[in-house]
């Protein structure tokens, strides 16, 4: 496990996307709401629907892209509403992750042991990590390894987060991965930035809900 990079992912994905930072300034009521759209999430294992909030606080969460709103119901990092190709499954639920680096947050989330069908971005071998529930977590992954590749985002500018920064955090089979490349993790590399990203949701649930 590479400390380095570690830290440099962090920094780059906190820079590129600052979701922390833009929860962490908003009204407590706002915090409120987006801990229980969040906690809908982890314990009903789908999205849950938009009339459960109220509509102004709604549209603020919208405008910080902190969640996304469609006909199906609330998206909120790390879960999607749309099918990305990354599943994640725990207890009764399957979901769809935002990422490849979201998927890795959902075991600390739910709190539960969780495996991920995803394909490889490249070639589209089908590959599949089951992530323990308590760290230091467990992966296995098949068919031998996998890696989590960070590109470069397109063009940001008027649209999610979820459509032109996640939309490159892939996974990729051990024979498409280049390990050495700055922006291929090893999976426990991985674990380790998506927890650290989003370990200010755990806070927040803890808080509020
Ligand atoms: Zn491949
Ligand atoms: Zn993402």
């Amino acid at each position: 496990m590479d400390k380095a990079r570690i830290h440099e992912t962090l920094r780059r994905l906190r820079a590129e996307f600052p979701l922390q930072a833009r929860m962490e300034i908003a009204p407590e009521q706002a915090q409120e709401v987006y801990a229980e759209i969040l906690g809908a999430w982890v314990t009903e294992g789908r999205a849950p629907q938009e009339n459960r909030f109220p509509p102004d606080i709604v549209q603020y969460l919208v405008g910080l892209d902190a969640i996304a709103k469609s006909s199906q119901g609330l998206a909120c990092y790390p879960f999607s509403i749309k099918n990305t190709g990354i599943e994640v499954h725990w207890g009764h639920s399957t979901v769809a992750a935002m990422c490849a680096i979201d998927a890795l947050a959902i075991p600390a989330l739910a709190r539960s042991p969780t495996t991920i069908h995803a394909a490889c971005a490249h070639c589209g071998q089908a590959v599949e990590a089951s992530v323990g529930e308590l760290p230091p977590r467990a992966i296995i992954a098949l068919p031998d390894r996998c890696f989590v590749y960070y590109g470069t985002p397109v063009n940001l500018s008027g649209k999610g987060c979820c459509d032109g920064l996640c939309t490159g955090i892939v996974f990729l089979c051990a024979s498409c991965a280049d390990p050495t490349a700055l922006p291929v993790l090893a999976m426990d590399e991985a674990v380790a930035v998506a927890e650290d990203f989003f370990a200010f949701q755990m806070n927040l649930l803890t808080i509020h809900t």
